[in-house]
């Protein structure tokens, strides 16, 4: 699926919610979260729709790495610079809120809301 009407991330992703980017390319959009528990907390999501970790296979490989690489490039142009966290929440007893894969990626002087 490339994108299920009813996912907030797919909405923003196609510009029908509006959000603070920090970074968009063909595979993928990266946005402040609306609810940051550190003083950088951003979340990079696939464009296409992936609902979570359990969905992922061999064919996206690749996107998984751009995500991750892609990381640090933000966290440094953010100004983050004593390091991160990545969080990935996957499916109800990892606490996933949101059905559409993203990887959280939290930095910043502490203390943290929460963490
Ligand atoms: P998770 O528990 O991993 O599914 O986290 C979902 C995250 O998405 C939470 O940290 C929310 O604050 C964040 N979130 C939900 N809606 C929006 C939105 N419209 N814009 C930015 N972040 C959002
Ligand atoms: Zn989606």
């Amino acid at each position: 699926m490339s994108a299920d009407p009813n996912c907030i991330f797919c909405k923003i992703v196609a510009g029908q919610i509006p959000a603070k980017k920090v970074h968009e390319d063909e595979q993928v959009l990266a946005f402040h979260d609306i609810q940051p528990w550190a003083p950088v907390h951003i979340l990079i999501v696939p464009k296409r729709h992936i609902a979570s970790m359990v969905d992922v296979g061999a064919e996206h490989q690749a996107l998984l790495g751009h995500m991750m690489v892609l990381s640090g490039k933000l966290m440094k142009d953010l100004g983050v610079r004593n390091g991160y966290r990545h969080v990935v929440n996957t499916g109800s007893d990892g606490r996933q809120e949101v059905p559409h894969l993203h990887m959280h990626v939290m930095g910043g002087p502490r203390p943290w809301s929460k963490g």
